[in-house]
């Protein structure tokens, strides 16, 4: 069956095909698709925007529609940036002013401890929908490093390899990632369903 990812963020389009292809005939954006559709992310939690995004981009296509949503949870600032990750220095999608702003925010701050959350959602156009989340922890540097990755990853350190996720190859981003994390327990859970993408 054909899988239409309900992003245009390229990164994210590539993080997601390399999980899933093995699973779907076809995997297109929406843009490769032909569809083009906003969906509003009032949601208050990450759950409630993916579930929101796959379900719309599945009736309006008639195919089998994956929606994520992410972001960025810092201690010190009460979960926040969370939902308003993407917007949080007022521009959407802005990742330099973003992480301008992280610095600032956190100056003077010594819990630096953080974590990125992905919730994921999997919608037939028939209204079955399968949800998986995930996350990682790490801190937020004090300066930026690495050139790889995209949004927060400059400044994203897991301590124990003292590596920014910028600073990760895809292929090693992928597999201890929010994202991939919470694409293979989807996976998990297609394959427990014995619900074959193909049917
Ligand atoms: P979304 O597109 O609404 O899910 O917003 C996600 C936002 O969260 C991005 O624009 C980034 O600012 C941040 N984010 C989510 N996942 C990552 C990641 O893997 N690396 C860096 N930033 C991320």
């Amino acid at each position: 069956m054909k899988l239409i990812l309900a992003s245009n963020n390229a990164h994210k389009l590539s993080e997601m095909k390399a999980i899933l292809a093995p699973y779907f005939d076809e995997i297109v954006s929406m843009g490769e698709a032909g569809i083009e559709h906003e969906t509003v992310e009032d949601g208050k939690t990450f759950m409630e925007n993916a579930v929101k995004k796959a379900k719309e981009l599945a009736e309006l296509s008639g195919c089998c529609a994956i929606a994520d949503d992410s972001g960025l949870c810092v201690d010190a600032l009460a979960g926040g940036p969370g939902v308003f990750s993407a917007r949080f220095a007022g521009v959407h999608g802005d990742d330099k002013a973003n992480n301008a702003l992280l610095l600032k925010e956190l100056e003077g701050e010594h819990d630096r401890g953080a974590h990125y959350t992905c919730a994921i959602a999997l919608a037939w156009p028939d209204g079955r929908l399968l949800t998986a989340e995930d996350y990682l922890y790490g801190e937020i540097a004090y300066d930026e490093r690495g050139t790889n990755g995209f949004g927060y990853d400059p400044l994203f350190l897991l301590k124990e390899l003292g590596l920014r996720t910028a600073e990760l190859a895809p292929e090693e981003k992928n597999r201890i990632s929010h994202r991939g994390k919470a694409l293979r327990k989807l996976v998990e859970e297609l394959k427990a369903q014995e619900t074959p993408a193909a049917e």
